[in-house]
């Protein structure tokens, strides 16, 4: 890695931090309530050394496999990052995905469910969780449907045991994502659930404008992937 790339992730994410607190300033709020998930995904650690160097602390990914490849190494050198999984998580894979990540954004069905309570009952370690909603209902992509979301918590909490802390989605590609933004702040709101993991490179500033408490930005800091 060259002294410039290093200059450029760091740069970006200087840039990124000033658009959050710019927008965080329209929408009233304290730029202090929205984490930044900088996600690495396809991007090796020597791409994010730099913006752990840089002071950044927490990161995404959405591929446990992936993660745990070269997380426990940047770990071991920064302990007091903190990973969050932000895409599918299969059934098998749940007790890794307990013991590598802090944060897991993609809870949306009873097995996923089950075995999370298992791991995290056998680790003695609880991630934060959030259910994902598929605000666009779209057949291909993962999620709880948002009318099914308010007894999907249920059980989760009643028959699962655990302890929900938010909302997540990935708006429809092709679809402007200020209304599944508005959906998800009304659901989260309806359920009491106080966070919302929604916004990515291209509308982060959006989606603070809805209540964003979590925003995940690959892109705007670790440039195209390849
Ligand atoms: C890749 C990804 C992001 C980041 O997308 P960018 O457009 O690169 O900011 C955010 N959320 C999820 C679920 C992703 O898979």
């Amino acid at each position: 890695m060259d002294a410039d790339h290093i200059e450029d992730a760091a740069a970006r994410l200087a840039a990124v931090d000033e658009r959050i607190a710019a927008a965080a300033e329209v929408a009233g709020r304290d730029a202090g309530s929205i984490s930044l998930i900088a996600v690495s995904k396809t991007f090796d650690r020597q791409a994010i050394e730099p913006v752990l160097d840089a002071g950044h602390r927490i990161f995404g990914e959405n591929r446990v496999q992936e993660a745990s490849g070269k997380w426990p190494a940047l770990k071991a050198r920064f302990p007091d990052s903190e990973l969050h999984l932000i895409g599918a998580l299969q059934s098998n894979k749940a007790a890794e995905a307990v013991a590598l990540f802090d944060s897991i954004h993609s809870l949306d069905r009873d097995k996923l469910a089950r075995e999370l309570a298992k791991a995290i009952e056998h680790q003695g370690r609880a991630p934060q969780l959030f259910i994902q909603v598929n605000t666009g209902e779209e057949p291909q992509k993962a999620g709880i449907g948002p009318k099914q979301a308010g007894d999907f918590l249920a059980r989760c909490r009643d028959e699962h045991g655990l302890a929900v802390s938010g909302l997540m989605c990935i708006p429809p590609f092709d679809e402007a994502s200020g209304p599944h933004f508005a959906l998800l702040q009304k659901l989260a709101e309806e359920l009491d659930l106080p966070n919302l993991s929604m916004g990515m490179s291209g509308d982060f500033e959006t989606a603070i404008a809805f209540g964003a408490t979590h925003i995940r930005v690959g892109t705007a800091i670790f440039g195209p992937r390849g």
